[in-house]
């Protein structure tokens, strides 16, 4: 990491200080969002970086499957200290990197599939196209039955698409291959789905009740430690998201919620249009 690193990190700890100061909290019930752990991606977590978090995480929290972290949303029985450990897009390094780390650790996660990018010919120029992150390689379905069931299966729509950009048809379209594909090959439904962008420009709609239909709830990547409030509907279930850039203390401070608060500014700058790159804007 670069001397500008050391230096936005060091502002991040200090406003994460200032957020802890301002919100008053009991506790936080995370659920951790990664897309790439790989040695030299720079959009990637390092995986040395990802075995320390695992670890902390497992230590501090009480790691559930996001299934069992949505029953427990949808009963109004969340625990503080309950989190979850999700993955979007489908690369294969989940399987490489962070599959034998999440396995040394039973800790259970979710990975969001977009099934065209699993089942594509071209993974370089298909990524480029729905601009997942440029370079990576997708996951094969005998990695991902390998994994079961420590890591289960969730939706992403079949091609990555902006679901409140598209007419309903289409949305059913991409809904019901991505189920279709992953009952095909896995045997089973996934019952949660994962916005792709997962602003709330990027879901909110009329026609986006159709994903109720489908699923038993969503995941967003909008910025928050904590799902208790009964005001957060199940299909909008916030997400922290962990980047290259962070280190340990980060990532505690994170999980703990001290990034809620600019999480929030940040989730009202986008509102006003102030969307940033598309990959890195949602890890803050
Ligand atoms: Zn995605």
């Amino acid at each position: 990491m670069g001397g500008g690193g050391l230096l936005q990190n060091r502002i991040k700890k200090m406003a994460a200080g200032v957020s802890r100061f301002l919100m008053a909290r009991d506790g936080s019930t995370p659920i951790l969002m990664y897309h790439s752990v790989h040695p030299e991606h720079p959009l990637a977590v390092r995986p040395e970086a990802f075995r320390e978090q695992i670890a902390y995480l497992v230590e501090n929290y009480k790691v559930v499957p996001l299934r069992e972290y949505l029953e427990a949303k949808r009963n109004n029985s969340l625990t503080p200290g309950m989190a979850a450990v999700t993955f979007d897009d489908g690369y294969r390094d989940n399987y490489r990197f962070a599959y034998p780390i999440l396995e040394e650790f039973s800790c259970p996660a979710t990975i969001f599939l977009v099934t065209a990018f699993i089942e594509c010919d071209n993974y370089l120029s298909f990524g480029k196209k729905v601009s997942l992150y440029p370079d990576l390689e997708p996951l094969s379905w005998s990695e991902i039955k390998e994994m079961h069931p420590l890591v289960e299966v969730g939706a992403h729509t079949h091609s990555h698409i902006q679901i409140s950009g598209v007419k309903g048809q289409v949305l059913e379209r991409e809904l019901t291959a991505n189920i279709r594909i992953i009952e095909e090959n896995l045997g089973y439904k996934p019952k949660i789905l994962a916005y792709p962008w997962g602003q709330p420009f990027d879901f909110t709609r009329s026609g986006c009740t159709l994903v109720q239909e489908y699923f038993q709830g969503a995941v967003t990547t909008v910025h928050n430690s904590d799902n208790r409030s009964p005001g957060i509907s199940p299909y909008h279930l916030r997400r922290v998201g962990i980047g290259p850039a962070d280190d340990i203390e980060l990532f505690a401070a994170k999980a703990a919620g001290d990034f809620d608060l600019i999480g929030l500014i940040k989730g009202i700058q986008a509102r006003w249009g102030k969307r940033g790159d598309r990959n890195t804007s949602y890890h803050l």
